[in-house]
């Protein structure tokens, strides 16, 4: 017997619609990269979401034909989301720190039919086009008035003038809510990039699971900052969930950079912020000196590596802002696991309760995980053995666009799962912790060691700004760990004391055999660090015990 409800799909179209109904008024505020501030709101959005549709609609674009932008975090973004997902396209947001010969190769492989981009990126737009055999159209994000004349680019049109003078009204199409919606490339540090292709539904249920108290925690009374870009999936669903609940959205535009970042926070009231530890990184540095505080902050979640607990203690010591420690991936939306405490840890000590804060947290309800062994074994949850990482869910990948390489393992019972290439633990509480990604471990005479948890050492020494540690062949134990570390300016330390400071702090064996200061570490285009590209740098690198 089939339950007796409505079977109304669950379609991007149903969030701006909801936004203009019940939260029309709440604000929409975006540093643009002409450096001036914009301000509107959810009803703003979605009249002009609806002229979008009416513009592609009037350059006869196909259901589900690719729409690419490059662009930042901001309004005009905030509009092709919806849109264009909203009358049944698909939105492609492609990193723009990528190189240009890769963003080339991704617009074709995407087949991207219509190009948007800020104008900070034109430069690549004039270097790749003449190289994307598909795209019929390119829209650079500005006014009319603001369009250079003779950029080379065929059929230049600004955002302002192709959809300005659209009517506002649309009807939203209905269909099948498993139709594609939006795309995003995995960063592919090996081989070509491969693109997950997310759903109106799953979409829709990541949103709704996003805004829960032990999620992202997203409602009408928070003024979101989200910092990670709109390129990197998808804000990692923070546009979905501001609209599902009303919250109010600023974004920082290109000004990624501490002071930008923190202004905004301050100007615009901002309770919650969403970032990679490099942001944040760069937004402490900035404030210490400056003898700043919050006055409206109330909690950061980060994710995309490893939170280090130096940030998480200077958030919550120095300016009393709570971190939540996140885990997710391209593949899964991409939101995985967030880091909140039961109700029977909040008498834990300050200490214990950090131990678990470090963690990558629960799972959320809609994804499931298990740890495996080499052979396939579930491993327990114990929180000492650590497994292959294995997920699955209605918003995990279950196939790759033009279903390149199959992106899942059975298990023992047959079931599909997502292998994360993640290595981690799970506790009897359920707190997933990753130790590394499977490649990065480190296998030291047969004993893993992780690299996360040398790095989280060294960046708290109070000398150290940034540290990643790799393994390094060693003829008698395989492979041994160094770290390599970049020092705060003006700071001073050697090599001796920072390896002094690891003892006490982890196993004898475990401590790294050198440190190696560098001045930069090589950080890859979502604002992570690219160790394969360090692993090159100092690939002439000799143990000093070897
Ligand atoms: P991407 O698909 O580019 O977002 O990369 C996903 C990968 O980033 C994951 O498989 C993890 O290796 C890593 N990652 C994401 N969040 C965290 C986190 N909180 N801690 C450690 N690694 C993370």
């Amino acid at each position: 017997m089939l339950g007796l409800m409505q079977d109304q799909p669950l379609l991007i179209s149903g969030l701006i619609d909801f936004a203009d109904k019940h939260h029309g008024d709440g604000e929409v505020v975006s540093r643009r990269v002409e450096g001036d501030i914009h301000r509107y709101t959810w009803s703003d959005v979605a009249r002009r979401s609806r002229q979008v549709a009416n513009a592609l609609d009037g350059m006869k674009l196909g259901f589900s034909d690719r729409v690419a932008t490059l662009a930042w975090n901001g309004y005009r973004h905030l509009e092709l989301y919806f849109g264009v997902s909203g009358s049944g396209r698909v939105l492609h947001t492609i990193n723009p720190r990528l190189h240009p010969e890769q963003i080339a190769w991704i617009a074709n492989h995407a087949e991207d039919q219509v190009l948007c981009f800020d104008m900070t990126f034109l430069p690549i737009v004039q270097a790749i086009h003449s190289k994307c055999a598909t795209v019929k159209h390119w829209v650079a994000m500005c006014d009319a008035d603001k369009l250079p004349a003779d950029t080379g680019i065929p059929n230049l049109i600004s955002y302002e003038a192709w959809m300005g003078s659209q009517s506002t009204s649309y009807q939203w199409p209905v269909f099948d809510e498993n139709t594609a919606s939006s795309m995003c490339y995995t960063s592919g540090t090996t081989g070509n990039p491969k693109a997950a292709l997310y759903s109106h539904r799953s979409t829709t249920l990541h949103a709704y699971a996003a805004a829960l108290p032990d999620v992202m925690c997203i409602s009408a009374r928070d003024a979101i900052l989200p910092v990670v870009p709109m390129f990197h999936v998808n804000a990692w669903g923070i546009p979905y969930s501001a609209a599902l609940t009303g919250a109010k959205l600023v974004f920082p535009g290109p000004g990624m950079d501490g002071k930008s970042v923190y202004e905004m926070i301050e100007n615009e009231g901002v309770t919650y912020a969403a970032g990679v530890p490099t942001v944040w990184q760069m937004l402490l540095t900035y404030m210490k000196p400056n003898g700043l505080k919050f006055s409206t902050l109330k909690r950061t979640v980060i994710g995309g590596s490893a939170c280090p607990p130096a940030m998480i203690d200077a958030f919550r010591d120095d300016f009393g802002v709570d971190v939540l420690h996140a885990w997710g991936m391209t593949e899964i939306s991409p939101l995985g696991t967030v880091c909140t405490l039961k109700n029977k840890h909040l008498t834990l000590s300050k200490d214990e309760q950090m131990k678990l804060l470090l963690k990558q947290g629960r799972a959320i309800y809609g994804v499931d995980m298990k740890i495996v062994n080499d052979a396939g074994d579930e491993q327990p949850h114990d929180g000492k053995a650590y497994g292959d990482l294995l997920v699955r869910g209605p918003w995990v990948v279950a196939n790759y666009y033009k279903g390149e390489g199959n992106p899942l393992v059975k298990d023992k019972d047959g079931q599909n799962w997502f292998p994360t290439g993640d290595v981690a633990t799970i506790d009897a509480d359920g707190f997933m912790q990753i130790t590394d990604r499977s490649k990065d471990v480190i296998k030291s005479g047969g004993e893993w060691i992780s690299s996360i948890d040398i790095e989280n050492i060294a960046v708290a020494h109070p000398a150290v700004a940034m540290a990643a540690c790799i393994g390094v062949p060693h003829p008698k134990w395989d492979e041994r760990p160094i770290v390599a570390v970049v020092k705060k300016p003006d700071a001073q330390v050697s090599r001796e004391e920072l390896l002094a400071f690891y003892e006490g702090k982890t196993a004898k064996w475990q401590i790294p055999d050198d440190v190696v200061f560098v001045d930069a570490i090589p950080i890859g285009a979502t604002g992570k660090m690219l160790k394969t590209k360090l692993r090159e740098q100092l690939k002439d690198y000799k143990l000093p015990s070897a």
